[in-house]
């Protein structure tokens, strides 16, 4: 398809940054020295200043950077973590591949897991809240401190869509153990590939990552633990070490791109989840709760409008998850996946090009 408005557009981003990157490839591959260098130790101390964290480590992917969090937080077969029953499907696989259980708890309609919902989820098996941070919206951390406080759990942040967003001033991976960041191609701070990492304020946790993502070595010969092979390369840290400093001036424009929907948008069959006046959402995306969603979708197909359906399926509705038979209703999840739309969304979209998505949508509930 030919897109004239496109959910996202990396090529725009290219043509925009395409010297710089061009630059950073030439220098790195000629030093030619391209894992675990001085180069990543450096991206990972600005990502701490960024954060308020005291410690970072860069890594393959957001995945990794979940799964090796549970890890190190002693998360095993048996165990039970408590997630929302709405996000990309790693927050609940991460959980899945250390033996544990994801025990799914319904959203709020901001899409975020529900707080109120959370306690009696809690069981003698429960190790852990791990809340996603959903579109770059941070989740009711205070209620959530709570909880873990009040049931000695630990909170472990998917903050895979957090890189910018603070709740009560406080950036996406303060209030837990251990968060997880993405810089997938489609977050807002992005490499040129697959790549994550995670902050902490725990040295414990840290040391135990660092030497996981890399084999378990201590040293070239000595093996403590036997570990995996997740670590950020150079090239993409150099990129993501440029991009940061971008990274403020980004999410500026995709508020704005928010504030002119708010405007264009004249219809009350499209609903913007408002923000509250102590969150700064990092709107990695832009997602609306729409009626008659897959009407409203095809009929912007039609007219070379892209929108995209994130998700439509809740995770305890996965074949996946058909092991845990889960009997609880999680009404909310089920009843906005049906209604839940992207509407396209990035720093390098045009004005223009907002306020035609708008007209077609107020064309298409007009009818
Ligand atoms: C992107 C994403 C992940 C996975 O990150 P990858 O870098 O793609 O592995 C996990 N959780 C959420 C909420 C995400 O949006």
């Amino acid at each position: 398809m030919n897109y004239k408005v496109e959910l996202i557009d990396l090529r725009a981003r290219y043509a925009e940054e395409r010297k710089k990157i061009l630059k950073i490839l030439d220098t790195t591959l000629k030093r030619g020295n391209l894992i675990l260098t001085p180069e990543l130790e450096d991206l990972e101390n600005k990502i701490s200043r960024y954060t308020g964290s005291k410690f970072c480590l860069g890594l393959n992917s957001g995945t990794d950077a979940l799964m090796m969090s549970l890890w190190a937080c002693g998360i095993k077969k048996n165990d039970e973590v408590i997630t929302s029953s709405l996000s990309f499907v790693a927050s609940a696989g991460s959980i899945a591949h250390l033996g544990a259980k994801p025990i799914f708890v319904d959203v709020n309609d901001d899409l975020n897991i529900n707080p109120d919902l959370i306690e009696s989820c809690i069981t003698k098996k429960t190790k852990a809240i791990l809340p996603v941070h959903w579109t770059g919206r941070m989740c009711d951390m205070d209620k959530i401190s709570k909880i873990a406080k009040k049931h000695n759990l630990i909170i472990i942040e998917d903050a895979a869509q957090g890189m910018g967003s603070f709740y009560k001033g406080r950036h996406a991976g303060s209030y837990s153990k251990v968060a997880a960041f993405s810089a997938h191609p489609l977050k807002n701070l992005n490499g040129i590939g697959d790549s994550g990492f995670i902050t902490t304020n725990s040295k414990d946790i840290y040391e135990k990552i660092k030497l996981y993502r890399n084999h378990g070595l201590a040293g070239r010969d000595v093996v403590k633990i036997f570990g995996v092979n997740s670590r950020m390369d150079v090239v993409n840290a150099q990129i993501i070490k440029f991009r940061l400093t971008k990274l403020k001036t980004i999410i500026k424009k995709r508020k704005m791109n928010v504030q002119l929907y708010k405007k264009y948008l004249k219809t009350n069959k499209v609903k913007i989840i408002p923000d509250k006046k102590y969150e700064s959402n990092s709107y990695v995306m832009f997602i609306t709760i729409c009626e008659n969603r897959d009407g409203l979708k095809k009929y912007l197909e039609k007219h070379k409008i892209q929108s995209l359906v994130y998700y439509g399926t809740p995770l305890h509705k996965h074949i996946a998850s058909k092991q845990y038979n889960i009997k609880s209703n999680l009404k909310n999840s089920e009843l906005l996946s049906s209604k839940v739309l992207a509407l396209p969304h990035h720093q390098n979209i045009k004005k223009n090009d907002i306020i035609y998505v708008c007209k077609k949508i107020n064309e298409f509930y007009e009818k």
